[in-house]
């Protein structure tokens, strides 16, 4: 049986491989030279208190400037990056310009301000992800409260007590800790009880139809309820138009993201939307 579940598995691969090498290999070959000339950069996205319409923090999202063939989007090259096992180079970077960054904001005198960093689950069930984490920290002087790290709902399932006690770990270190694209996963909602979670980002995809689909409201409705109702945070994703935010606010989703405030700008201009804010800013 096992013999036959190898054979599948290689066929498996073998015909993967054979459609979609060509383009995988080239990518995973200029990733790995894109670490080392330093072709990545932060840009930020503002999240929005649906309250007092305050700043409350910003998500870091990676871009990848290619040479030749310009801005490489991350949906194109993460998931290689995680094959290729480089995600964990790109996400200390990652980590680490994010904290970076915080703190040279505040040198300038902007307000204090979380910033959210999305990390992948092979990096962060990697041995030493604690310490890139503490590295990160010491190696900028962010103060651990203005780090909040995104995961996914997957990475929480497996090995759950290893899980727990990392969570617990870094928790203990005071970051913060959000649950990204949360409604998508395979969840058993029992490990909102066990882990820490701050906060549940609800998912575009969710969000997309709140116009069209009143199963998306329902199931909106029914994040923001349950988030409430455990004391958690709740922030909608790809809010788009003010129709949506209308509803996310009647149902009293906590905050929002998305191109209605702003898509994710280079750190300049971040900054300039964050003076404009003016006293308008809080930590979450
Ligand atoms: P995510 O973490 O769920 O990030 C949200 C994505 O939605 C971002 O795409 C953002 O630009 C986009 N978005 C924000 N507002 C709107 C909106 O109103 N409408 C629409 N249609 N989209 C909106 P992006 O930057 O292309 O990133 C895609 C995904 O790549 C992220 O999803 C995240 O899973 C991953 N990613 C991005 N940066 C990093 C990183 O530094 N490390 C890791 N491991 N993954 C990253
Ligand atoms: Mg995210
Ligand atoms: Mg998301
Ligand atoms: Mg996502």
């Amino acid at each position: 049986h096992a013999k036959e579940a190898g054979r599948n598995t290689y066929r498996f691969f073998t015909e993967q491989i054979n459609t979609d090498s060509l383009a995988h290999l080239r990518i995973a070959h200029s990733l790995r030279a894109a670490v080392r000339a330093r072709e990545f950069a932060l840009h930020y996205q503002p999240q929005i208190d649906l309250r007092t319409g305050a700043l409350v923090g910003a998500e870091a999202l990676i871009r990848w400037h290619h040479p030749e063939e310009g801005l490489v989007p991350p949906n194109d090259f993460i998931a290689i990056a995680e094959q290729t096992g480089l995600i964990v180079e790109i996400g200390d970077w990652v980590l680490r310009e994010a904290c970076r960054q915080a703190v040279a904001w505040q040198r300038a005198g902007l307000p204090p301000l979380v910033v959210a960093v999305n990390i992948s689950a092979v990096q962060f069930r990697r041995g030493d992800f604690e310490q890139s984490v503490l590295t990160a920290l010491s190696e900028s002087g962010l103060a651990p409260r203005f780090l909040e790290i995104e995961l996914t709902e997957s990475v929480l399932l497996h090995d759950m007590e290893i899980m727990l006690s990392l969570i617990n770990r870094l928790k203990d270190l005071g970051i913060k800790l959000a649950i990204d694209d949360f409604g998508t996963g395979y969840s058993s909602l029992s490990y909102l009880k066990k882990f820490k979670v701050d906060r549940l980002k609800i998912d575009q995809s969710f969000v997309r139809d709140i116009g069209r689909d009143p199963e998306d409201r329902a199931i909106v409705s029914a994040i923001v309820q349950m988030a409430r109702a455990l004391n958690l945070q709740s922030l909608a994703e790809g809010v788009e138009t003010p129709a949506q935010l209308e509803f996310l606010r009647a149902q009293g989703c906590d905050e929002a993201q998305g191109y209605l405030y702003s898509k994710p700008m280079p750190p300049e201009a971040f900054e300039v939307f964050v003076r404009a804010m003016g006293d308008e800013v809080r930590e979450y």
